[in-house]
Parts: structure tokens; C-alpha cells; sequence
């Protein structure tokens, strides 16, 4: 799974990747996001399920994406884009078995059975998403999957072979052999994050690792307030580090005065507001050996994990990784060096 620009990873860069380690096809949400990949030269199967009226099928069609249905209104749009294009159109279908969000409903079932015989379509992927996925042994999960093994059923029996079967997530992957059918859908944990921190990591390394530059250097006396609303007021003289990066780059402004960093190993304090742009560290009265130019680690590799964030937001780390973004700069590394960045800078 990739969608949301692969989970703030970069989309592109995480297919590329997750194609040359043996995924057999990539999903998305949006035609858009799809195309996007497209455009950057991905000729893997790519399914995209979550279409608004306004969605481009001809554009999807036309780039060989194989569009998911959730509704027989889809399914029209979708057989006419393939009539106007003069050429068959690969299909899925998400069935709803629980989730009760988008799939097809239990009501629109016969119709869309009908509507798949078009001689413009070529049935691929049924597919359903699970309610309670990240609870092992809910008895939704098993109900869900019996579901869809039914819908496969009508399918084989109005005449139609659907070729690829599936509704497990990461948690199901990693938790449950039962719900695997032909392939399983696996996102947070492609990015080495754990679908249910309950359980443990399940041996999982996180491929983010969140840094910035320290920008300036600078020393202030006690009792001055720092950064808007002086929300912090050094205690006694200090040397602060001004942080390039802030709320726009995706660190949550609800960890200022409790945002810890690492820069070259050590650990310190984020004070006062998180800005748009930029934040503050306290070095400590010494400095800390920090210099202008060395890079503070913010999570991954040195302790605090997109997990602490999502813990002391009130959030999960799916928000805090799709959230990094914006002018944030990617750099990929080869996968035998997923080493924290710092202590590569170090031995570099
Ligand atoms: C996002 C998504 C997934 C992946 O979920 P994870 O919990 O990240 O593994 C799988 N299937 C569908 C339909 C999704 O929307």
C-alpha cells in the first residue's frame, strides 16, 4: 500500500522498492494517485478504490489502473470510459462485509454482479477491508472473510473468475494466517511501524528517520522567555539550538515544551512553541558540543519513535508518518544501512 504519498515515505520511491523486494502489485486510494505512479514510469498492476464523482476513469483506463468499485454508479462509469476508449477495462470490486464505509453494500450486489458481465470489463480483484483488523480473534474478522469468500461464490457463479482475493491489512498479516487469501494488502508495516503496538514490533524496523538541521546556535540569559508567547522562560543562563523545521513539516505544535531530540547522541529538551518553520532546543548551559549544521534526529533511530508521537498527541503513527511532508527533504538509503542517520553522519 502506498497511498498517501506511501505513507509520507514518497510514493514512488517506496513502489520502486517494495517492487524490487517481491510485491506483486501496489494499491492506492485515488485514480490519482495512481496516475501519479504511472507518470513516474510504475508499470506493476496498481488498484485504486475510493472514487468521487468526479474521478477520471477514462485517464485510469487508459493508464491500465485497474479502478475498484464500490457502486454500481462506478461500474457505468467505468464501462463507459472503456466504450469511449475503444478497449476493455481490468475491474475489482470492494465489497462492504462489516466496515460499513465504502465496498459494495449488500443491496447494490446483484446489480453489480450484472453490470460485471459487460464484455468491456475483466473482473481481477475482490476485495473487502476489515473493521477490527487490529484486533486478532474478533469474530468481525472471521465474519468478514467468510463474506467475502461468499461474494466470490455469486461471482464464479453468474460466470465471472475473479484472479485475486484479499482483505488482510498489516495486523491481519502478521496476526491472523486465516484471513490471507491470494495476496495480503500490507501498508504500516512496509514502513516498518507496528499495526498493533499492543503486541510488540513484531520485529519490525521503522524505515523513517525524522532529522533537521541545527540552523543557529545561540546563548541567552535566565529568565528570558523563548519563542511565541514566550511559552518557555529559560530557567537560568542556556545555549539554545534553533531547529529548521516545525508544525508545516509535520511535528505536531501539540509537543511544544515536550518535544525530546537527539543530536550527535545526546538527548535534549524541545522548549517553548512549535513554529511553522522552525523550534528550539535547550543545550544546556555548556552548549552541549552542538554546532550550527549538526543534525538533530526527531524520531527514528535515536529513541523516540513516530510512536511516542502518536502517543503523546492523542493520535496513531499513521497520522504522525502521512503527516511529514511539505518541503521536507527525502533521502533514500540502500536497505542493508537502515542505520539511525546520526550515527552514519558520525562514522561518514
Ligand atoms: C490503508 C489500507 C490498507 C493498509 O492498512 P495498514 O493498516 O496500513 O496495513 C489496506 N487496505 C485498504 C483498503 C486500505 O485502505
Amino acid at each position: 500500500m502506498v497511498k498517501a504519498d506511501g505513507y509520507g515515505h514518497g510514493a514512488v520511491a517506496v513502489a520502486r522498492a517494495a517492487l524490487a523486494a517481491g510485491a506483486s502489485e501496489l494499491g492506492v486510494a485515488t485514480v490519482g494517485e495512481a496516475l501519479a505512479l504511472r507518470r513516474a514510469g510504475v508499470t506493476a498492476p496498481v488498484i485504486a478504490w475510493l472514487h468521487a464523482p468526479s474521478t477520471d476513469f477514462v485517464a485510469a483506463v487508459q493508464a491500465g489502473v485497474e479502478v475498484v468499485v464500490s457502486t454500481p454508479g462506478q461500474l457505468d462509469a467505468v464501462v463507459a470510459a472503456a466504450h469511449r476508449l475503444g478497449r476493455t477495462a481490468t475491474v475489482g470490486v470492494k465489497v462492504d462485509t462489516g466496515l460499513a464505509r465504502s465496498g459494495v453494500s449488500e443491496r447494490d450486489w446483484p446489480d453489480v454482479c450484472a453490470l460485471l458481465k459487460d464484455e468491456a470489463l475483466v473482473l481481477r480483484t475482490v476485495m473487502c477491508h476489515l473493521a477490527r483488523g487490529d484486533e486478532p480473534g474478533h469474530p468481525l474478522n472471521a465474519g468478514q472473510a467468510a463474506g467475502l469468500d461468499d461474494r466470490v461464490v455469486d461471482l464464479r457463479r453468474a460466470g465471472l473468475r475473479p484472479q485475486r482475493v484479499h482483505l488482510a491489512n498489516s495486523a491481519a498479516a502478521l496476526t491472523d494466517r486465516s484471513l490471507a487469501r491470494d495476496i495480503v494488502r500490507t501498508g504500516i508495516a512496509i514502513y516498518g511501524r507496528s499495526p498493533v503496538p499492543a503486541l510488540g514490533d513484531f520485529g519490525l524496523t521503522p524505515a523513517m528517520t525524522m532529522t533537521a538541521e541545527v540552523a543557529q546556535v545561540r546563548r541567552i540569559r535566565g529568565g528570558q522567555g523563548v519563542s511565541y508567547n514566550h511559552a518557555w522562560v529559560a530557567p537560568a543562563d542556556t545555549v539554545v539550538g534553533v531547529l529548521a523545521c516545525g508544525y508545516a513539516d509535520g511535528v505536531p505544535r501539540a509537543l511544544s515544551n515536550r518535544l525530546p531530540v537527539h543530536i550527535n547522541g545526546r538527548r535534549f529538551d524541545g522548549v517553548g512553541r512549535i513554529c511553522m518553520d522552525q523550534l528550539v532546543v535547550d543545550l544546556g548551559h555548556d552548549g552541549g558540543g552542538v554546532t550550527e549544521g549538526d543534525r538533530a534526529v526527531l524520531f527514528g533511530g535515536a529513541g523516540v519513535t513516530a510512536g511516542d508521537w502518536a502517543n503523546a498527541t492523542g493520535t496513531i503513527d499513521y497520522e504522525i508518518l502521512t503527516g511529514i511532508g511539505g518541503r521536507t527533504e527525502r533521502r533514500y538509503l540502500p536497505p542493508d544501512s537502515m542505520t539511525p542517520w546520526a550515527a552514519r553522519a558520525r562514522s561518514s
